[in-house]
Formats: structure tokens, sequence, C-alpha cells
């Protein structure tokens, strides 16, 4: 059966040839269009398949002819250049017309081949794009790796040659956290088919753990290509994102924790308080009724109303530490910087502080020798208040009978007017747990001890001062050991203000003896004296002072002065000095340096005929001023003469006091009319300003203005009388008495022309001194 016409309508390219000769013997209809060969010319030309095919004029050196079998076809796949085209061929040897040939099935693929070309080239690019790599997994070991692409390699940190020969093309870069978990995964991926998702370490050639987050799809042996079975595996290190969200995560938990703690602090503190606020006031109240039940006893009612005055100052120190800390909790906290003196804010915080060191008859240790300047610029009430705050807590929390130093240290910063102060309180008390050290300085904590349980606090002292250092640029460090005590240290840095005053010609090279049974202080006070251009000697009692005095005056040099301490063990203040003078004569000054209030000892300083004063600790500042009295003069021993200055009190000062409330209207009368002021009063600003305009000029020397008041407040009235036509209206000083204690209520009453602001409750001494101030200014 002739089947030509079965070959010739076939889609594909047919022709035969002659195996030994080459010359093509047929070709069909297609292969003689794919190379431009017509039916005529086959006939003619005998032509030879490589040159039809191949354009070449000898035998292909590729030929297939060797590689061909009886009954059976080669398969091959080629691209053939000179037709620019891909085969895939199938051949076969058998007899055509009597000789031995070749017939070559020849299917064009080049355009099915440029598309796969096209799509690998999209599928690398894709590849390419992904943040990870891609892999083969074999499912039989479930370990090495039959293939890999993207990123992979620069995933795991290895080239080419390091991950087979030192992984053996293996994965056995899973950390060994999560081998297990891995390896059971994907053998249960094996049994029930599908795609997983899991999120795994590994460890890189360089030893760093990243974490990937992998996709695993399994396809059995039957349905891929080469019969294995296997996963496929896309992996994205997400390393980068996961930390940050270990970060967020540690983050929120932190804030929780801390937004717990002070939850937790508050609810504690709330109930502290409760009882705080209660424990005064029930003293408060069952003290009025304890004197009312004794008024003809004035024993027992000075008793009663000691204890009241003390429950209202712990009361008002409850109030003002709940207000500053709501000031710095809110923003509100501002500073006042302005010029002072250290050796003032050193007196001011001991001589708060001196009763309860008595009362716990603590050791004191101070040693101030390291300040080379003494006026500097700075928020002086806050640092007060501050370095106040750390030394009562070592007063609290030292067991009575402890030893308390304090030391104030100067460095000189880069800042040629700068100095950075360091101010250390160290105790022996009960000190403190590293753990509780970390949260001191968060508000509302106070340890979990029964000793500080039992002494008063709000545990807002540190957070405050705290708080305050920070803004004033410093820092507060707390070393401490339980049992063994603490020491807090607070650094700031502080403008210096140079005075002009710091030497005195007249006192170069005199001598003084300093007469001090603590050592430390005899050798502080000699090297200020250096400083000061002067000498010092020391004795550390009594006996030992007329022994440096007798020898002074046999060598014919004899002291300038003598500071003397008034509480040596020996002998008593008073006795000791009038030995001294026995000795010394009367001409030379003896000064007493004492811890004590002024006035406390006062009888006993004028008995004694001393001829000076100084607080200690002793400033240079101090000695100056005190030494100076005798430069010129000889010294008389009068108690007038004693360096000191006794307040004049309120004498012959008139005020207007204004205030709605009755009781607190008559407390501040009273307390005025105690300190020896004339007294009107006025019950709100409308009556206030009838009165001025009433009275005479420069009739009231101040006027003393409460805010909140009906009918007129205080603000109001004060910009009307300032905006009134007589002279006095401007000049007299209106202060403001008022509870309103936030700096915004401050600026209001400046703003509204009032000259100061004092804060209810009224400390007497506070007042006194303002009142005299404003009226020193004005007469
Ligand atoms: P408080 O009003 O309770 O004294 P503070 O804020 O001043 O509050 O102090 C917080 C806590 O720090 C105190 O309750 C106490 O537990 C601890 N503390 C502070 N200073 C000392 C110290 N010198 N020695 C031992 N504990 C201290």
């Amino acid at each position: 059966m002739d089947l030509n016409w079965v070959l010739e309508e076939y889609n594909g390219i047919v022709y035969v040839s002659d195996m030994n000769t080459y010359e093509i013997k047929y070709m069909n209809r297609v292969a003689r269009r794919v190379c431009g060969i017509t039916a005529e010319e086959l006939e003619q030309k005998r032509l030879k398949c490589y040159e039809v095919f191949q354009g070449l004029d000898r035998p292909c050196p590729f030929c297939t002819n060797q590689y061909l079998k009886e009954n059976d076809f080669y398969e091959w796949e080629y691209q053939n250049l000179h037709l620019n085209r891909s085969f895939l061929l199938k051949d076969r040897k058998f007899m055509w017309e009597g000789c031995e040939a070749r017939i070559e099935f020849a299917t064009d693929v080049t355009e099915y081949r440029s598309k796969i070309a096209n799509r690998e080239h999209v599928r690398d690019s894709v590849l390419k794009s992904l943040p990870g790599g891609i892999a083969r997994v074999d499912a039989r070991d479930l370990r090495t790796i039959l293939w890999y692409g993207a990123n992979y390699l620069s995933m795991i940190g290895y080239t080419k040659e390091q991950f087979e020969q030192e992984l053996h093309s293996q994965c056995t870069y899973v950390h060994p956290d999560d081998l297990d978990r891995v390896t059971m995964m994907m053998s249960e991926l094996k049994k029930k088919g599908g795609i997983a998702m899991l999120e795994m370490k590994i460890i890189t050639r360089s030893g760093e753990v990243r974490t990937l987050t992998t996709t695993l799809s399994y396809e059995d042996g039957e349905t891929s290509e080469d019969g294995i079975p296997s996963f496929y595996s896309v992996g994205i290190d997400i390393t980068e994102t996961k930390n940050q969200q270990i970060r967020q995560q540690n983050a929120l938990k932190e804030a929780y924790d801390a937004a717990r703690r002070a939850n937790q602090a508050k609810t504690d503190f709330l109930s502290s308080m409760s009882h705080d606020i209660r424990t005064p006031m029930n003293a408060i109240l069952g003290m009025t009724s304890i004197a009312e039940a004794h008024v003809d006893n004035p024993f027992k009612i000075k008793e009663c109303l000691k204890k009241i005055n003390d429950s209202s100052k712990h009361l008002l120190n409850l109030i003002n530490e709940v207000l500053d800390m709501s000031k710095i909790e809110s923003g509100k906290m501002e500073l006042n910087e302005s010029e002072f003196g250290i050796a003032d804010l050193v007196r001011n915080v001991f001589g708060l502080c001196r009763p309860l060191i008595l009362e716990q008859k603590h050791q004191l240790q101070i040693d101030i020798s390291a300040v080379a300047h003494e006026k500097i610029i700075g928020d002086k009430e806050r640092l007060q208040q501050v370095l106040v705050n750390i030394l009562t807590n070592a007063i609290k929390y030292t067991n009575p009978g402890g030893r308390i130093k304090f030391k104030i240290k100067e460095r000189p910063t880069h800042v040629s007017d700068i100095s950075l102060f360091s101010f250390l309180f160290e105790d022996n008390g009960i000190g403190m747990s590293e753990e509780f050290v970390s949260q001191i300085f968060e508000p509302f904590s106070r340890a979990e001890d029964s000793r500080t349980n039992q002494t008063q606090g709000t545990g807002l002292g540190m957070a405050i001062s705290h708080n305050l250092i920070h803004m004033m640029n410093g820092s507060i460090f707390v070393d401490s050991k339980i049992g063994q005590g603490s020491c807090f240290t607070v650094t700031v840095p502080l403008k210096l203000r140079f005075s002009t005053e710091e030497m005195i010609h007249d006192l170069e090279g005199k001598t003084i003896l300093v007469v001090d049974d603590e050592r430390d202080t005899c050798e502080n006070t000699c090297l200020l004296l250096e400083q000061l251009g002067m000498k010092g000697k020391w004795a550390l009692n009594g006996r030992e002072a007329i022994s440096e005095i007798v020898q002074a005056h046999e060598t014919g040099n004899d002291f300038f002065a003598i500071i003397l301490d008034w509480v040596i063990p020996e002998t008593k203040g008073e006795e000791t000095v009038k030995k001294i003078r026995a000795q010394a004569g009367p001409d030379i000054p003896i000064i007493i340096a004492s811890g004590y209030d002024y006035s406390s000892i006062e009888e006993e300083l004028i008995r004694a005929e001393v001829n000076g004063f100084i607080t200690k600790p002793l400033f240079k500042s101090e000695i100056l001023k005190v030494l100076r009295q005798f430069t010129n003069e000889k010294i008389k021993k009068k108690d007038s003469e004693i360096c000191f200055t006794t307040e004049n009190g309120l004498n012959g000062i008139r005020l207007l006091l204004v205030e709605d409330n009755e009781i607190n209207r008559e407390i501040a009368q009273e307390l005025l009319n105690m300190m020896g002021a004339s007294v009107e009063t006025a019950q709100n600003g409308r009556e206030a300003l009838e009165k001025f305009c009433n009275s005479g000029l420069e009739y009231y020397h101040i006027i003393l203005m409460d805010i909140q008041m009906p009918v007129m407040n205080g603000l109001e009235a004060t910009e009307a009388i300032r905006a009134l036509e007589r002279p006095d209206a401007k000049t007299v000083p209106i202060l403001a008495m008022t509870a309103n204690a936030f700096s915004e209520d401050i600026l209001e009453v400046k703003k509204a022309g009032m000259n100061e602001h004092i804060t209810k409750p009224v400390e007497p001494d506070t007042l006194m001194h303002v009142i005299q101030k404003w009226r020193s200014v004005t007469c």
C-alpha cells in the first residue's frame, strides 16, 4: 500500500536519505517548505541531507546514522543553526526502494522552546526578587538539598563550594532547638500531603542565629519529573522583623510592668496616705480635745500645742510632696535661678535637720573644705529641698546614735564659670537592697522593711529629688548595702559668681586658734584659714588650748582670735570660755562655733562674754565675716557686740490684711500682732479697695492679699488699687498670701501687680522675713 500520501500530509518534517550516500530520497511538503526546496528541484538535483538541512558540503560531524538500529527509533533534540530552528527528532533505519535508508521525523519546537525560555526568564526574575531562598529537599532522607535557587546560599551564609564540601549539600544548618520539630512536620506532611508553614532558626556559616519563615509543599515521586519524592520550600529571613517584634514586645512588657507597678504603688500610696493623713489629723483633733479639757493647766496646754504643731507640719509636708509630684508629672515644675551662697544653703539644710539629728543622737561629720567658690547661681530652694530630703532620710533610716557624714566637693568643668558640685551624704543606717535601690526613684516606692514602715514617709521624696536634680542637669547616685548603710551623691553643675571680697588684706598672716574635739573639723578649719591667707593652729580640748595660748604669748605671737567649739566633752562651753579668757586676756576675740541655733544658747553666750558667734559648718565667707569685725577696732565685750543680728520684729509696721476666711484671718492677725505689727482687716477685695481709697497717703505700709475671695478677688483688687490716681497706689507692696501654690498662680499674681507670693499655710518666720524685706525696700 502506498502510504506516501500519509507522509506528505504529516504536519511535521519527514525526510528519507540513503545511509551510505546521504542522498535525499524523499522530503514531505513541510520539509520542502522549511528548507525552501521544490519537488522538481528535489527530483532533479540529487540533494544530500547535510546540504539541505545543515548547509554543509560534507556529512555532519554529529551524524546519528551510527546510532540507528533496525526496528527502533533514535530520539534526540537539536538546535539547527542553519535553519535557525529547534527540533525534536526521531530517526530510524529501514529499507526504502531497495536501499538502506534513514527516515527522520522532526517536530519544530522553536516556538515552544522560546516560550519555555521566556517563562524561565520570568521565573528567574521572580526568584531573584524573593527576599529569601528556595530549595527542593529530598523527602527520602529529609535533609539532602536536590536543588536550590534565589538567595538560598546568601541566606544560609555559604558559597556554592562551601555548601557542597562542608555541608555535603544537606540542610544541617537548622538550629538544634528546632530540628526535631521541623523533621516531625516534614514526616507529617509526607503522610498527609499539602502545604505547611513554619518558623525556624538556622545557624549561618559565621555562627549567627537567624530566623526563617518557611513554606513546605510536598510532591511525591510519582508526579515529580525525576521520580524523587521531595519538598519544595521557600524560606524568608525574618530575623530583623522578629527582633523588632521582640523589642516591641519587651518595650510593651516593660511599659505594662511600669504601669502596673505605678498603679500598685498608687494603690498602696492611697491606702497608706489615708493612714498617713488620718494619723496627724487624729493627733490634731485629739490634742485639741485634751487641751480644751485642761484649760487651767498651762503646762499640759503647751505640751498639746507642741504635738498639734508637729502633726500639722507633718501634714503640710505630705501635702507639699503630693503637690510637687503632681506638678512634676504634669510638666509644670519650673526652676527659679538666683544668686545664693553655699554657706547659706548648708546652714539652712542643717538648721532644718539639726533638731532631728539631736533627737536621734546621731554623730555628724561635715567636710566642706573642698569648696572653692561659695557664691553660685541656681535654684536654691529646690536644691535645698533635695538636700533636706536626703539628709532627713539618712537621719530617719539610721538607728539612734548613728553616724552621718556630709561632704561637698567642687570640681572645675571645661566652662570657666561653671563648677560641678557634689553633695555626699553617708550614713551607717539600715541600708537598702540592690533591688530596691534600682526602683528608689519611682514615685511612691518605699522599701518593704519593718523599720521603714515604722517611719513616717510618702515614698515621694526621692522621686521628687531625682526629677529636680535632672531638671538642673545633675544626677543622684545611690550606693547602699542592707544593714550597713547608704551613700547618696547629688552632683549638679552650678554657675559661679566670683566675689571680690574673698581676700581681706588686714587678716593676711594672722594666726587663729581653732578649738574643737573633732580632729577633722580642726584640720578642715585650718585648711580654710590657710586658703584665706591666714595661719591656723588647733587644739582638741580646753587644756590643750590653754597651753597653746600660753606658748604663743611667751613667744610674743599671740593669736589674733580663737574659734571655739561650744560643746567640747570635758567642760561646759561657758566654763571653757572663762578659763581661756583668763589666759588669753581681754583683747583676743573668742568666737563661738556651734551647730546650735544662736537663740537657744544666747543667754549663756552673753554670760560667757564671747565676742562672736559663727554657725557650723564653717565656710570661708563666714569666717571672714566674723574675723573682719576685729581688724579695726579693739574689741568690747558687750552683748551688742556679738557678731549676730537680732530681728526687730514688725514693730511700727501697719498692715492691711485682706482675707475672707474668718479663722485664717484671725490666725494671721494674731501672728502679725505677736510680731509687733498693727493690723487692719478687710473681708474681700472690694472692702480692701475701699479701705485703701479712704486711707491717707502711705497709711498702709503693706497689704497682705488673699486671692480667692467673694465679691472681688485678690487679683482684681490689686489691679484696681494699682490703677488708682494716687502716688502710693503704684508703690505700696501688695503680697499675695494664698493656698494657690502652682507656678502659673505665681505668674498671675505677678501679672496683676503684686510684689511677692507667700504660700499658705504661712510659716511665721517666712512671713516676718518677707514683710521686713518689703518694708525696708519702701521706707
Ligand atoms: P520616704 O518619704 O518614704 O522617706 P523617699 O522617697 O524619701 O520617701 O525615700 C524612699 C524610700 O527609700 C524610703 O521609704 C526608704 O525605704 C528608702 N531610703 C531612702 N533613703 C534611705 C537611707 N538613707 N537609708 C535607708 N533607706 C533609705
